[in-house]
């Protein structure tokens, strides 16, 4: 049959074609459906609605002027509440540690989209020397995963434009889930929310136990879904929790507004998708622009890559006056301390030149963690299976513990090897 009179399979596969491209559009427009309906981040419109008009400008002008830096490094204990509806909402605990993950690697600076910061700002990048963990322990000093799971007979949580006090998902009583103690536990609490992403609790104007993230759960760890791919709604919020403000200042446009930080440009307004490099305003009218690559911008995951180091001093200064608990919070420590392996372990380390090996009976659980003599978290693998390969390449010569799990409820494997 000659090419200009197709026989019915080419008509048939074109229109199966036709069909999967019809379906793919119906898709991405469900998807951006409820994204357009969801403003990025709903934290400065409950600053508003929470607090007094000037608390977060004092509170900022606190940590810009402290000098008072309790520590260098802080260790975070995380526990997650996924209040579901739906069994889709009720998002597995590998999405979880993918986005513990995620905020280790963006609050160091580990993320590997660090080379991606434009050269004009990366002299001002900056990294913490942070921790988060899922709480090994509990309130209570019992063993626990970090993960709490609670179903709810609420199909949604929240809008700014009705928020409510107490907030509803962050109590047992209105059909969501108990914080565990705020002062020394980061709560997040993912369900299924309306008219934003995220929002957070910056310190100072709200209930005790109303502190903490809230995030819809479409956008927990390595989503598929476009536009927010890579947990970075996260980053944000926990950005908000440790007392940054938006970096345009949220005056709507305005350059008389701040954002308290003295090494971010000043911005008129957010960012949105990703804008293409430099990007100027009429707040920053010439080259580098605006720095629409912060984390505290709103353009997309992908186009994300940074803290500044005035950022992260203010992080840290906030923590050590307003978030103090953390600084002997005993979260990320198991109940009773671990001095070895735990034998019999289903895993064995070995080690080669340039290798740490690990080969296991049973699934690899979670994350692998590599902490150096001093306890300090080095560095983090997420691969799963029964076989993974660490290579050391670059590692300083010392001690170093690999932790690895089976259970998650569990004692982890310990190993120390010695790189040399
Ligand atoms: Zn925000």
């Amino acid at each position: 049959m000659s090419s200009s009179h197709p026989d019915f399979f080419s008509i048939f596969g074109s229109m199966k074609k036709l069909l999967l491209i019809l379906l793919c559009i119906i898709f991405l427009f469900s998807s951006l459906g409820k994204l357009n309906a969801q403003q990025y981040c709903g934290t400065a419109k409950l600053m508003r609605l929470a607090g007094p008009s000037n608390y977060y400008k004092q509170l900022f002008k606190s940590y810009q002027q402290s000098t008072t830096k309790a520590r260098n490094s802080f260790t975070i204990p995380v526990v997650v509440h996924v209040v579901y509806n739906s069994s889709v909402e009720n998002i597995p605990d590998s999405i979880i540690h993918q986005q513990i993950d995620i905020l280790n690697n963006d609050f160091n600076r580990w993320n590997a989209d660090t080379i991606d910061t434009p050269s004009s700002f990366s002299s001002v990048a900056g990294s913490m020397d942070i921790t988060f963990c899922l709480a090994r322990q509990t309130p209570n000093n019992q063993v626990t995963t970090g993960i709490l799971r609670v179903a709810t007979t609420d199909t949604s949580f929240y809008s700014p434009l009705t928020y409510a006090v107490p907030d509803p998902v962050k109590h047992d009583s209105s059909g969501g889930s108990d914080a565990w103690d705020p002062l020394t536990y980061l709560n997040i609490w993912i369900c299924n929310l309306t008219g934003v992403l995220g929002y957070s609790a910056p310190p100072g104007n709200f209930l005790p136990n109303d502190e903490g993230i809230v995030c819809d759960f479409q956008w927990v760890g390595l989503p598929v879904n476009y536009p927010y791919v890579k947990g970075r709604i996260m980053t944000h919020e926990v950005g908000h929790y440790f007392g940054l403000k938006h970096i345009w200042g949220d005056d709507a446009g305005a350059c008389t507004g701040t954002d308290w930080i003295n090494d971010t440009p000043n911005q008129a307004n957010y960012s949105t998708a990703c804008p293409t490099y430099p990007l100027t305003d009429s707040c920053s009218s010439t080259s580098p622009g605006v720095m629409f690559m912060n984390y505290m911008d709103y353009t997309t995951d992908a186009c994300k890559n940074l803290f500044t180091k005035d950022q992260c001093s203010a992080m840290e200064n906030c923590i050590t006056l307003y978030r103090s608990g953390f600084l002997t919070a005993q979260g990320c420590y198991y109940p009773t301390a671990i001095t070895n392996q735990v034998e019999p372990s289903p895993i064995t380390i070995t080690v080669k030149q340039g290798q740490i090996i690990l080969n296991s009976t049973e699934d690899i659980k979670g994350a692998v963690q590599i902490f150096n003599s001093l306890g300090k978290l080095m560095s983090t693998a997420n691969h799963g299976g029964k076989n993974i390969v660490l290579p050391t390449i670059g590692w300083a010569k010392g001690i170093y513990f690999i932790s690895s799990h089976v259970s998650l409820s569990a004692k982890p494997h310990i190993k120390k090897v010695i790189v040399w």
